[in-house]
């Protein structure tokens, strides 16, 4: 249980990926998509791996079909995150996914920046890009993120599947990034192990890492994070349900945790793994996590957020 009083911060959630089995009915019946009905659609919230998930992904995302549907999933997504105490969210979108469904990014993702919801959680949007497709897409998502950074972009985010695109394919865009003076958040070490963990760090220069579990098997790599100080989204539901950890297996949370990595809990996908951050801490404590390392990782997250450094200081005081 979180303290009373406390707030928690999540670095870490999909927008589409938000979108829970009753949000999917509600859209597959507006548009009148066959094949997603009462009885289906449990379905697609069962996943065996990471491919039945990134198809389920698709499915889902496949649904918003027009900017104002982003922005209803947005409000609903801010009032759930309101409802678990979340002071601070980033929220991740991916308007080349979009595209391909038929959704102008553009468009897109000014319509969310409009939108401007005022309420218990501050949050920010990350542009995420999707590594295994063409660069001019990756440089296209950029220059959105470039484009819309003064109105609720703080960062760009390298997405999407590490195996058929690791991290030493993308020097050019950790480049474009510094030059821009934009935080790159990478996805690594999710499937794979240590070395795509450390090329992240050697070759992107990237501070904070999306899930990051693969350095849990090399205790050098885990020194070597923890002194650097760079910081771990750990999504543990996600992990179990795309395979990347073997169910009835403890979470690698806990030997991360012991060897003073700096890590935060985050839900990655909430609608589509049916969680919440109250469960992940559940998850982190099977674990081996302290309610003192909850805190922690809560402190943490604040300390690695996209915000001025008073913000971050001012946001760590509430968690
Ligand atoms: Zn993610």
């Amino acid at each position: 249980m979180l303290r009373r009083g406390r707030k928690r911060v999540e670095l870490h959630l999909h927008l589409e990926g938000a979108a829970t089995p009753r949000d999917a009915l509600f859209l597959a019946s507006k548009y009148h998509s066959s094949g997603i009905d009462e009885k289906t659609v449990g379905e697609l919230y069962a996943h065996h791996g990471l491919g039945d998930f990134l198809r389920h992904f698709g499915t889902v995302a496949s649904l918003l079909r027009e900017p104002g549907d982003l922005v209803w999933l947005l409000g609903k997504l801010l009032r759930r995150l309101a409802s678990q105490r979340v002071a601070y969210a980033e929220i991740r979108v991916s308007p080349s996914v979009w595209e391909r469904h038929g959704l102008e990014p553009e468009p897109g993702l000014k319509a969310l920046c409009a939108a401007r919801f005022k309420g218990a959680v501050l949050y920010q949007f990350i542009v995420d890009g999707v590594r295994q497709w063409d660069r001019p897409l990756l440089e296209r998502d950029l220059g959105l993120a470039l484009q819309f950074r003064k109105q609720g972009v703080a960062g760009f985010g390298l997405g999407g599947d590490e195996a058929a695109a690791p991290a030493r394919l993308f020097a050019w865009l950790a480049a474009a990034c510094r030059e821009e003076r934009m935080p790159l958040l990478v996805h690594a070490g999710e499937a794979l192990g240590p070395e795509e963990v450390a090329g992240a760090v050697d070759i992107l220069g990237a501070k904070r890492i999306g899930h990051g579990i693969g350095a849990a098997g090399d205790p050098v790599l885990m020194r070597r994070l923890a002194g650097e100080a760079i910081h771990l989204e750990v999504c543990p539901s996600s992990n179990y349900a795309t395979g990347a950890v073997p169910m009835g297996t403890p979470h690698p949370v806990g030997l991360l945790v012991k060897h003073r990595v700096a890590v935060s809990l985050s839900t990655d996908d909430p609608g589509l793994f049916c969680t919440s951050l109250a469960r992940e801490e559940r998850i982190a404590r099977r674990a081996g996590l302290s309610e003192a390392d909850i805190t922690r990782c809560n402190e943490a997250a604040a300390r690695a957020a996209l915000l001025a450094p008073k913000e971050r200081e001012a946001l760590a005081g509430m968690v």
